[in-house]
């Protein structure tokens, strides 16, 4: 888990999720704020976040991604987490 501020994320969480009627995103947002909880490898390094994903693969996300759904053209988790943790830096900083 990065040291985060879970209110703040909370709300960064929230917005984003009010913000999009795209069910796939709402779905890949909620993915992104479980994984958020849970997985303990996730830094940001200042353009991307570099994510482990369960089946052992490193994917480095911001508007793109290189997992499975990114290249079906679909929502991912991913992307997901790392505009919420690039918002979350913006209101933190
Ligand atoms: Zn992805």
């Amino acid at each position: 888990m990065m040291n985060l501020n879970q209110e703040t994320m909370r709300q960064v969480i929230e917005e984003a999720f009010n913000k999009t009627n795209n069910l796939r995103w709402q779905m890949a947002i909620t993915r992104a704020a479980q994984e958020l909880e849970s997985n303990p490898f996730m830094p940001y390094d200042g353009h991307a976040l570099i994510i482990l994903s369960e089946s052992n693969e490193v994917y480095s996300a911001n508007g793109t991604c290189q997992c499975r759904a990114y290249e079906f053209g679909k929502p991912c988790g991913h992307r997901a987490a790392a505009r919420l943790v690039a918002r979350y830096n913006e209101r933190s900083n």
